[in-house]
């Protein structure tokens, strides 16, 4: 296991610092708490600008509940999307062999896809911290909006549901922001 220091981009936007708690138990972050952080972005050209769409932080034990109630059949059909277009243990041994403590280059592009992050219109990134420090194994990554649309196409509908019902209840549409709230996606 490889820590990392923990990249701006996985802070708390509004507070500029790493998240303390988890977003569905409440639990403050111990020095050895394990937890999953996601933030949704939606990219404006020309500029490559860029808004906060959603961010959580969430305990590895609620992740785990949350991550378990997708159904067999999503949890098959994405393993399935990302066998032969993702090699997880090929990224996690480059990741973690990578002498650079900046870990952004693993995040400047989509997992999946590979188109750099300001090409896309939108995506999610996602990384796995313990207190202060990032863990790295196939994680930090991004994926692209288009990737997560495909994806959430093979997912099930009870599963599609479970994600819908995530977002209404944690995230509200930001002002001005008209598109659907994208789901969570389960890579962590
Ligand atoms: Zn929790």
């Amino acid at each position: 296991m490889r820590l990392r220091p923990i990249p701006p981009m996985f802070y708390r936007e509004s507070e500029n610092n790493p998240f303390d708690a988890c977003l569905v138990c409440g639990k403050h972050f111990e020095r050895d708490t394990l937890y999953v952080v996601e933030k949704a972005f939606q990219t404006y050209q020309p500029y490559s600008s860029r808004d906060l769409v959603f961010e959580y932080a969430m305990c590895i034990d609620c992740y785990q509940e949350f991550s378990a109630s997708m159904s067999d059949e999503s949890r098959a059909a994405m393993d399935e999307y990302m066998q032969g277009r993702v090699d997880f243990d090929e990224r996690e041994e480059a990741l973690m062999n990578d002498p650079d403590p900046d870990t952004s280059r693993w995040t400047s592009s989509c997992l999946v896809s590979g188109k750099p992050i300001q090409e896309l219109d939108g995506y999610q990134a996602v990384g796995l911290f313990m207190g202060n420090w990032m863990i790295v194994s196939h994680l930090p990554c991004v994926i692209g909006s288009d990737v997560i649309g495909e994806i959430v196409d093979k997912l099930s509908n009870k599963t599609i549901d479970m994600l819908s019902g995530f977002v209404d209840e944690h995230f509200p549409k930001p002002p001005g922001y008209e598109k659907d709230i994208p789901r969570p996606v389960l890579v962590a």
